[in-house]
């Protein structure tokens, strides 16, 4: 399937490069949310986080920790957003995955989505429910 981040890669789609190496690439998005907006991708495709080896994910945040240190300071921001949007529900538009650098300063809006309560108990049982899924998957975790 035709997908434009691997026609970017592949430099037959054009982008605002601003960083390369053996396994990522890192450029501008074309819709930042602030100006120097940068997407951090594997450069071989995989279509969200679940999906992504554990060898190209390290190199992966190896190269999102540098280039958020080199955004940051370029632009004299203030502080930064790391984010993976994964699945339509949460936003993702592009299936190759890619995280998304976002810098921000002190006077900017605010990323936060609303926020809810939980109801009494309702807390710990969303605890159990996922600690239970834990232990049913933690020899994927341990490989
Ligand atoms: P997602 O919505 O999947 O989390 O993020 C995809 C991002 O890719 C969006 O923020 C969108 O603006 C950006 N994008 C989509 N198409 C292109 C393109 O052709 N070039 C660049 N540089 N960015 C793109
Ligand atoms: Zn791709």
């Amino acid at each position: 399937m035709e997908c434009i981040f691997c026609n970017i890669k592949d430099r037959k789609s054009e982008a605002e490069i601003i960083f390369e190496d053996e396994h990522v690439l890192a450029f501008l998005d074309i819709q930042p949310v602030n100006y120097g907006h940068t997407l951090v991708i594997p450069k071989k495709h995989f279509d969200n986080f679940l999906t992504v080896p554990k060898d190209e994910l390290d190199k992966l945040i190896h190269a999102t920790q540098f280039i958020a240190g080199v955004v940051k300071r370029s632009l004299n921001a203030d502080g930064f957003n790391v984010i993976s949007n994964n699945g339509n529900p949460a936003g993702q538009s592009v299936y190759h995955f890619h995280f998304h650098i976002i810098p921000r300063f002190d006077k900017d809006f605010t990323l936060k989505p609303v926020v809810r309560n939980y109801s009494q108990g309702a807390l710990q049982e969303y605890g159990e429910q996922i600690r239970s899924f834990i232990s049913k998957y933690k020899d994927i975790y341990n490989g």
